[in-house]
């Protein structure tokens, strides 16, 4: 799977994808993901990309014409949608990730900066807005690697047997619901104990008690 992420600030990339699961994933050839600067594409000699609001208000605007060309680019190689990182989006959740996941979609991601991005260029060239929740960062690179992240450890293979998502909080095994507390070793912490029953290696209890207290 191939995810194209299109920002002003490619740098922010480097240390989250070259590291763990997600590194290993990509040196394994099991997702691609290729970084394009939307500033390469402007035509204002001085590479601008973003300018005042019609109407006025504060903050800039990105402007469309590099976000168009920068698409326009990507889009030969990449046929997936084309999603824009906004809170006006749909909020991303784990059926959502498992969807992606599963159509195995090439995808092209746009994080915007400033105020936002003309809305010409989400008129005329995006499938979805996706939202990572109800607040607001400055910019849309988080919510790619968040995406990034939810989806691509879902696809088969990138995680190892031992880190299976299958029994994940918001999981269809877990009826959706947040996983149960976990514990390791010690078994005795600053005077709190394990719950006994997973101590006692009754699988059925254990399965029991973990039901019980998925949340
Ligand atoms: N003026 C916008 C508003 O009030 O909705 C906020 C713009 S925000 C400062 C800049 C960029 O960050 C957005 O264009 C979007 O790409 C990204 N962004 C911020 N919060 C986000 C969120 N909760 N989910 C997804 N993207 C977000």
């Amino acid at each position: 799977m191939k995810f194209d992420i299109l920002t002003i600030f490619p740098e922010i990339f480097d240390s989250y994808l070259n590291e763990s699961i997600i590194a290993r994933a990509i040196s394994q050839g099991i997702i691609e993901i290729r970084i394009h600067d939307i500033r390469k594409y402007s035509k204002d000699k001085h590479k601008k990309v973003d300018d005042i609001p019609f109407g006025g208000g504060a903050g800039m605007l990105m402007t469309p014409q590099p976000l168009y060309d920068a698409i326009t680019a990507v889009k030969k190689k990449n046929k997936g949608p084309v999603i824009y990182f906004s809170p006006q989006g749909k909020t991303l959740s784990q059926t959502k990730a498992e969807n992606l996941a599963k159509k195995a979609q090439d995808l092209i991601l746009i994080c915007g900066r400033y105020e936002g991005i003309d809305q010409r260029i989400i008129d005329l060239c995006v499938d979805e807005e996706i939202s990572i929740g109800n607040y607001v960062l400055t910019g849309g690179e988080l919510p790619a690697m968040v995406l990034v992240d939810a989806v691509s450890r879902l696809i088969p293979e990138v995680l190892g047997k031992d880190e299976s998502h299958l029994h994940d909080s918001f999981s269809k095994a877990f009826k959706r619901k947040k996983e149960y507390p976990h514990y390791t070793r010690p078994a005795k912490f600053k005077g709190m104990e394990v719950p006994e029953v997973l101590l006692s290696g009754h699988h059925k209890k254990i399965k029991e008690w973990r039901n019980k207290n998925l949340k």
